[in-house]
């Protein structure tokens, strides 16, 4: 049985000890500040009953309505898949699938995958196959936005409030306490305490004491533990962090680390091809970046005129009619954002590269800013995608999304994959040799 007492920070590599299970509270690493674990496993069932009521409330979000619009004396409404299916109708099939996967198809699979894993342990059964369920969760939860799209919702329903009579449908309040939530779930849930779960639960599956299972990776606990007394970092001490499950594993050949031996996945000391990844997507992005300013992302006719809006446009649209904090909002999300994430991660990718040890706390704190903040750009496609929904009064007005939207949502997702692509222990390498 491993009952692993090392764990080596996400961000910073260095070796510590983990966090005795009655511990409450999240415990922080003691160099860069990342989390290490959140609470202790009494909030597990918490977890679960949190996950349930989120589940039957996403049900009850995606039955009826999140917003309606009167014109006319005619209700128009929409749900939420129903939003994403008119951007599909209106042929912009990649907003669409964007809008679907984040709004609807990550959180439902996220609240899925936690009930398939905590309601077997609260009957005192395992989950089968816990460890691919919960590798992929690792893979859903960033893509999750329903934060985002509540307060696109209430972008657009300011938005619409000059042009007609806006009814908040039953949808929207479900949707708000699915939010808060998933919130709760995602501060209190502790993937560690599970992996530790699984490891009592299953000492079959561990192959220490049968070594000839994976010759690989050797699993020697007793030298692993004491590893943190000759060491400072898990890569000095030559021990791989998974980045599926952070079990700390010592490949006997370098060269051949191949694959985690509770998750499966393939152990890198880093993130495998890091940088260049990073630079491919930063580049990808800022090259889309142009056409997301300059095209238009929505178009708005009339019987007797067409209009296109722009980003730019739209902030100052919502300026002119009094909204303000709304446009310094919508301003910060769709242009500030974008624009600060690029530059940052440049600066990230860059100082990286020239294996720079300036201020590395200071980077890795940036970095989890990047991360934290990023989703937040998605504001104006949701909020198309709403207006694109509920403006379709084909005698007076409609909405449609424009090609800059495509662009936008590009620079979006392209964003989001450079900061999951980027290490940030690549930052504390260049200081370790610093110190040698
Ligand atoms: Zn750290
Ligand atoms: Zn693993």
């Amino acid at each position: 049985m491993n009952e692993t007492r090392l764990i080596a920070c996400p961000e910073c590599d260095l070796l510590q000890s983990r966090p005795p299970r009655s511990r409450r509270g999240a415990t922080k690493c003691g160099r860069c500040g990342a989390t290490l674990s959140q609470r202790a496993s009494a909030t597990r069932d918490l977890t679960l009953a949190l996950s349930l009521a989120a589940t039957v409330l996403f049900v009850v979000a995606n039955c009826f309505p999140i917003v309606g619009v009167w014109v006319n004396g005619a209700l128009v409404e929409t749900t939420l898949v129903n939003a994403a299916l008119s951007l599909y109708a209106d042929g912009m099939w990649p907003i669409a699938g964007l809008v679907f996967v984040t709004t609807f198809l990550m959180p439902a699979l996220n609240m899925a995958a936690m009930i398939y894993l905590l309601l077997p342990l609260y009957f005192g059964r395992s989950p089968p196959g816990p460890q691919l369920v919960l590798r992929l969760l690792r893979h859903f939860a960033p893509w999750g936005m329903i934060e985002v799209f509540m307060l696109a919702l209430l972008v657009a329903i300011v938005k619409l409030q000059h042009v007609a009579t806006v009814m908040p449908g039953i949808g929207l309040w479900a949707l708000g306490a699915v939010m808060v939530l998933l919130a709760i779930v995602a501060v209190i849930f502790d993937p560690l305490d599970l992996w530790a779960h699984i490891d009592r639960a299953r000492p079959e599956a561990w192959p220490e004491g049968r070594p000839e299972a994976r010759p690989e990776v050797h699993l020697d606990v007793a030298w692993i533990a004491t590893a943190s007394e000759r060491f400072r970092t898990a890569a000095r001490a030559g021990l791989y962090r998974c980045n599926g499950c952070g079990l700390l594993a010592r490949p006997l050949l370098q060269s051949q680390a191949g694959s985690c031996p509770r998750c499966n996945s393939s152990l890198h000391p880093r993130k495998h091809n890091s940088l260049t990844r990073t630079w491919a997507f930063i580049l990808a992005a800022t090259v889309l970046y142009i056409p997301s300013l300059l095209l238009p992302i929505m178009v708005t006719g009339t019987l007797f005129n067409a209009q296109s809006d722009t980003i730019l446009s739209g902030v100052v649209y919502l300026w002119s009619s009094g909204s303000w904090l709304l446009a310094a909002i919508v301003f910060m999300a769709s242009i500030v954002v974008p624009m600060l994430k690029v530059l940052s991660l440049t600066y990230l990718a860059c100082s990286t590269q020239l294996r720079s040890p300036s201020v590395p706390t200071r980077r890795t704190r940036l970095y989890r800013l990047i991360e934290l903040i990023g989703r937040w750009s998605m504001l104006d496609i949701y909020v198309i995608t709403i207006l694109v929904a509920v403006v379709q009064f084909d005698s007076v007005a409609t909405i449609d999304a424009g090609p800059g939207a495509i662009a936008f949502g590009g620079v979006v997702v392209l964003t989001m994959f450079a900061t999951l692509s980027f290490d940030p222990r690549l930052i504390w390498d260049a200081v370790e040799t610093e110190v040698e």
